[in-house]
C-alpha cells in the first residue's frame, strides 16, 4: 500500500524509539482522502475494507515500514520540557510522493511509547477529527499544513474527562522535525546531534542550501523566512493557533497540531480561546513575537554550528530575529493589501489596513465576513458590508478613506472583487460548526462532518447551499473556549 523509504529511521538510535503500533480492538474507516492518496501514490485496497482499516489504525503494519517515535524536546507555554517526544503518534514510514516530495505518514494515537510517561498514547475521535476538518480547510486554502489521509475509529473507550471514542488519525507531513527536536539534542550539549539534524532538515526541505561552505545561517535563516510568512497567513483567515509551543513548530514551514485552534469570529486582537492559556501567551495579535521567540529558541540551538567565535555566531542569530520581525511585517501587509484589495504599494497603506482593522474592532464585525464582504462594497454594494459592524458609521468613513487610495490603483474594479474573493474565504471551519460536526460524529452521525469538508474544499466560492455555513454564530453558538481535549 506504501512505498516507503524511510530516511529518519537511518539516523543514529538517539534519535527516535522504535516501537510498534499497539493493536486495537475494532478499527473502523471513518473517512479516507482518496485525492491525497492518490497525490502521494497510496494505494488503498478497498475490496478488503478490514484489512485497509486495520492497517490505517496501526493493528497491521504493512512491508516496508519502519515505526518509531521521535525524540524531541521542547518550551510548553516558555518552560522548557528536555524531553517530550511522540507519546501517542507513530511515524510508520516515509514515501516519496507523485512530484517527488518526501512525505511522512504517521499514526496520531497509535498506543504508547517510551515518550508516553503519563498519557495513554490515544487519540479521541473529536479532536481526530478536528484536525482532520481544519488541516483540510488549510490545503484549500493554500496555507502550508500538514494533511489528513484518514481517521479510524478504534472501537475502544479513552478516558479523558469523561469518556470518549477512541481514533486513530493517519497524518501526513513534509516531516515531523520541529524547534524542539532541535532542542532535544541541545539540551543535552550533543552538538554532534544537533549538526546531523541541520544537514538532514537541509537535505531534505532547504537543499538549495546543500552546497554553501557554511549553511547553517542561511538554514536558520530560510526557517525564519517560512515561519514569518506562515504567520503572516495565519493572521489573514483570523487562525489563533492556540499552542505555539516550540515542539508545534516545523522546521518545513507547515502548520502542525491543531489541538485547541480556533477562527476569529468577530475581531479582537486580544482574541484567546484555548482553555489552557490562561496567560493569552497565545493570543491572535501574539502570534508573530511567539514565531520569533520561537526562532530564537531555534537559533540558540544552532550557535555553534553559525560561527566558531561565539560574539559573531550571537551577532548572525540577532540579525536574523531582527530580520523575522520585518519579514513579518512586509509579509503582513503582503496578505492585508491582497484581502483589502490593493494590488500596488502605497505609503500608508499599513495605517489604511489598520483603521479597518480598529473599525471591525470597534464594530464586533465578523472577521471573515466583513473581508467578504468588503469585495462586495469594492463592486459598489456597500450594504451587507456595513452590516457586519455595530455601528456602521466608523466603517462608512473608512469605506471613503478606501476609494480615495482605490482611485490610484490601476487594477480595474471587476478584476478587482474577483482578486479579492479569490483571497478572503466565504467559507472557513467557524468554530461553531466544528464543534457541531464533532457532537454529531459523537452519536453516530457523520454527515455534517462530511457536508463541511465538502464545503471547506473551495473555501473562496459561496455555494447557496452552504450559505449556513458562511454566517457568524448566533449568540447562543458562539464557542468561547477550546479545549486540548487529546
Ligand atoms: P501536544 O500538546 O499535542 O503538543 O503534546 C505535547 C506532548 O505530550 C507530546 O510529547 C505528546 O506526545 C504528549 N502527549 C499528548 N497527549 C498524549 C497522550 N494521550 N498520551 C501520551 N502522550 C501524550
Ligand atoms: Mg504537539
Ligand atoms: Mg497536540
Amino acid at each position: 500500500m506504501f512505498q516507503f523509504d524511510n530516511s529518519y529511521a537511518r539516523l543514529p538510535d538517539r534519535f527516535f524509539a522504535s516501537v510498534y503500533p499497539e493493536p486495537v480492538k475494532g478499527p473502523r474507516l471513518i473517512k479516507f482522502n482518496q485525492e491525497l492518496a492518490d497525490a502521494l501514490g497510496v494505494e488503498a485496497d478497498f475490496s478488503d475494507p478490514a484489512r485497509l482499516a486495520a492497517i490505517l489504525a496501526g493493528n497491521v503494519v504493512p512491508p516496508g515500514a519502519s515505526p518509531i517515535a521521535m525524540a524531541y524536546a521542547g518550551h510548553q507555554f516558555g518552560n522548557f520540557v528536555p524531553q517530550l517526544g511522540d507519546g501517542r503518534a507513530i511515524l510508520l514510514g516515509e514515501l516519496v510522493d507523485r512530484e517527488g516530495r518526501r512525505r511522512d505518514i504517521q499514526l496520531k494515537g497509535a498506543g504508547p511509547t517510551p515518550f508516553s510517561r503519563r498519557g495513554d498514547g490515544r487519540a479521541a475521535l473529536g479532536p481526530v477529527l478536528r484536525e482532520y476538518i481544519v488541516s483540510e480547510a488549510f490545503a484549500a486554502l493554500g496555507i502550508p499544513a500538514t494533511r489528513a489521509l484518514a481517521a479510524v475509529a478504534t472501537g475502544e473507550p479513552v478516558y479523558r474527562e469523561r469518556v470518549e471514542q477512541g481514533a486513530v488519525f493517519v497524518r501526513v507531513a513534509a516531516s515531523h522535525v520541529r524547534v524542539g527536536t532541535f532542542q532535544f539534542f541541545a539540551a543535552r550539549g550533543d552538538n554532534d546531534g544537533v549538526k546531523l539534524l541541520a544537514d538532514y532538515v537541509i537535505d531534505r526541505h532547504y537543499p538549495e542550501l546543500g552546497g554553501a561552505e557554511n549553511p547553517y545561517l542561511p538554514l536558520l535563516q530560510a526557517v525564519a523566512g517560512r515561519q514569518a510568512r506562515l504567520i503572516a497567513r495565519w493572521m489573514g483567515i483570523g487562525f489563533i493557533h492556540g499552542v505555539m509551543n516550540t515542539d508545534n513548530m516545523t522546521i518545513s514551514g507547515e502548520t502542525i497540531d491543531f489541538g485547541p485552534c480556533a477562527f476569529l469570529d468577530e475581531y479582537d486582537p486580544m482574541k484567546v480561546f484555548s482553555s489552557i492559556d490562561q496567560m493569552g501567551r497565545y493570543a491572535y495579535r501574539n502570534q508573530p513575537g511567539i514565531g520569533q521567540w520561537n526562532i530564537a529558541r531555534l537559533a540558540e540551538c544552532l550557535l555553534p554550528l553559525l560561527d566558531s567565535d561565539e560574539d559573531r555566531a550571537v551577532d548572525a542569530a540577532n540579525a536574523v530575529l531582527k530580520e523575522f520581525g520585518e519579514r513579518f511585517q512586509r509579509q503582513w501587509i503582503d496578505v492585508f493589501r491582497a484581502k483589502t484589495g490593493l494590488s500596488s504599494a502605497a505609503d500608508g497603506d499599513g495605517e489604511l489596513i489598520q483603521a479597518l482593522l480598529a473599525a471591525m474592532h470597534a464594530g464586533e464585525a465578523d472577521f471573515t465576513l466583513a473581508f467578504r464582504r468588503l469585495a462586495d462594497a469594492a463592486g459598489g454594494r456597500d450594504e451587507a458590508f456595513l452590516a457586519c459592524f455595530a455601528d456602521p458609521r466608523e466603517a462608512a468613513d473608512w469605506l471613503s478613506l478606501w476609494r480615495e487610495r482605490l482611485a490610484a490603483e490601476e487594477l480595474p474594479g471587476e478584476e478587482r472583487v474577483a482578486a479579492m474573493r479569490a483571497v478572503n474565504p466565504a467559507v472557513i471551519p467557524r468554530n461553531h460548526r466544528v464543534e457541531e460536526a464533532l457532537s454529531a460524529a459523537n452519536y453516530g452521525d457523520f454527515s455534517f462532518f462530511e457536508r463541511l469538508l465538502e464545503a471547506l474544499e473551495n473555501p473562496f466560492e459561496e455555494r447557496p447551499e452552504f450559505a449556513d455555513l458562511m454566517t457568524p454564530p448566533k449568540p447562543e453558538e458562539r464557542v468561547l473556549r477550546t479545549f486540548c481535549g487529546t
